[in-house]
C-alpha cells in the first residue's frame, strides 16, 4: 500500500551513498579497496581470548584504550584523538560538527562520493571545484570564501597523492576554515598531513583501519587534530550516540596498533604488488594516473570500460566502475595479492588478444 501523501511528505528523503558490491560467493574481489592480507596476528589472538561476559557492560564511550594507543603511535596527546566506527562515522561527525556556517563547503568534483551525500543529508551547501584534465586538484580553486574544505589524499578514485606543500598551501589560505584531509590511503602513499597538526589549528586528519590495517570489517576510524576541535567532535558524538565503538573493536584496534612491524610489512607487500601491477597494466595498453593508493584507476583506449567491467564480473573478477561523465571509461582496480592480480591479468590478456 502506498503511503498517504501527507505522511510521505514529512519524511526526509536523500540519495544514499552506493557502496561497492559485497558478493557472498568466492570471487576475486578487487572492487572495494580492502586489504587481501589478514590483520595483525594479535587481533586474532585477542578475539580468541575475549571473554563474552564483557559484553554485559557498555563499552568505554571514549574508547580510551584505543585513543591512547593511537596517540602513542602518532606522537600526539590523547586529547588529540577521536575514534569512531570506521572513518565514515568520523567524517560524518566532522560534517555535522564543523560545516555549519551556511557558506559552501568545498570538495573536488571527482572524489569520495560520500561527501556529497553527507552535505545533502545535513543540508550543507557545497561547491565542487573541477579537477584539471590530469585529475589533479587546482589549489587556487580553494582560495575562495568557504565554510570548510575536505579532500582525500591520495584522492579517490584517482589514487593521486598531493605532496605536503600542496596541503600546507590549502591550510595557509584557509586559516578561518576547518580543513579535513581524509587520509584513508595515506599509508601506501607518502608523508601524512599529521606533520602539520601542531602548526595549523584548522587541520583535521582522518585515517582508517580499513585499508593498511586490514580491518574494514571491524569498522575503526579516527581523527587527529588539536584538543579544541577534538573536544567539539566529542560533544557532537555524545549528543548523537555515546557508545559507537564495540568492546571488540576497541580491543582489536588496540592490538593492531601494537604490531608496527606487521603493519609496515603489510604496506610493503601491497606497494610492491601495486608497482608490479602498474607495469603489467602498461604492457596491456592501459593508461592511468600515478597510483599511490592500494588501487589503480585505469582506462584502456580501445576497450569500453562498462563492457570490460561486465566481462570481468562474468568471470568472477570484481572491480569498480562508475557510469559517470569524465570517469565513465575508467576502472578502479584494488591491489590484491599477486596471485589474484595474475588471474586478472590472464583474463585481460585473453580479452585484449581476441
Ligand atoms: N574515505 C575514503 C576516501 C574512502 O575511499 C573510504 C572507503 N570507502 C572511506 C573514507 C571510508 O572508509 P572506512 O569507513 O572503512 O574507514
Amino acid at each position: 500500500m502506498a503511503l498517504r501523501q501527507e505522511l510521505a511528505e514529512k519524511i526526509r528523503r536523500t540519495e544514499p551513498y552506493v557502496p561497492g558490491e559485497q558478493p557472498q560467493d568466492k570471487v576475486i574481489k578487487l572492487n572495494t579497496n580492502e586489504n587481501p592480507y589478514p590483520p595483525a596476528p594479535g587481533v586474532q589472538e585477542a578475539l580468541r581470548t575475549m571473554d563474552a561476559d564483557r559484553f554485559r557492560l557498555y563499552p568505554d564511550p571514549g574508547a580510551h584504550m584505543l585513543t591512547k594507543a593511537l596517540a602513542g603511535r602518532y606522537g600526539v596527546g590523547e586529547d588529540q584523538v577521536f575514534a569512531g566506527v570506521g572513518s565514515d562515522d568520523v567524517l560524518a561527525m566532522c560534517f555535522l560538527t564543523f560545516f555549519t556556517s551556511g557558506r559552501p563547503v568545498l570538495f573536488p568534483d571527482i572524489t569520495y562520493s560520500f561527501y556529497k551525500v553527507w552535505a545533502e543529508l545535513y543540508r550543507i551547501p557545497y561547491i565542487c571545484p573541477v579537477l584539471d584534465q590530469d585529475f589533479r586538484l587546482v589549489r587556487e580553486d580553494y582560495y575562495r570564501e568557504n565554510g570548510g574544505i575536505i579532500f582525500p589524499n591520495p584522492n579517490a578514485p584517482t589514487a593521486i597523492y598531493e605532496d605536503l606543500g600542496f596541503v600546507e598551501d590549502i591550510l595557509s589560505h584557509n586559516r578561518d576554515s576547518v580543513v579535513i584531509v581524509d587520509e584513508a590511503y595515506i599509508d601506501f602513499a607518502g608523508p601524512s598531513a599529521l606533520e602539520l597538526i601542531n602548526k595549523y589549528d584548522n587541520l583535521i586528519v582522518v585515517q582508517t583501519f580499513s585499508k593498511a590495517r586490514s580491518m574494514a570489517g571491524m569498522r575503526i576510524g579516527y581523527a587527529i587534530s588539536n584538543p579544541d576541535l577534538i573536544r567539539c567532535l566529542n560533544d557532537i558524538k555524545y549528543s548523537f550516540n555515546s557508545y559507537t565503538m564495540s568492546q571488540a573493536a576497541i580491543l582489536c584496534g588496540t592490538e593492531a596498533v601494537k604490531d608496527e612491524a606487521y603493519f609496515q610489512e603489510g604496506i610493503r607487500k601491497i606497494v610492491e604488488t601495486r608497482e608490479w601491477a602498474k607495469g603489467e597494466l602498461r604492457k596491456l595498453g592501459f593508461l592511468f594516473p600515478e597510483a599511490k593508493a592500494n588501487f589503480i584507476f585505469a582506462r584502456h583506449p580501445k576497450y569500453d570500460a562498462g563492457e570490460l567491467f561486465e566481462a570481468l564480473k562474468k568471470n568472477n573478477i570484481y572491480v569498480r566502475h562508475w557510469n559517470d561523465g569524465r570517469i565513465g571509461q575508467y576502472l578502479r582496480i584494488t591491489v590484491g595479492t599477486e596471485k589474484e592480480m595474475k588471474v586478472l591479468f590472464d583474463f585481460l590478456r585473453e580479452y585484449i588478444m581476441k
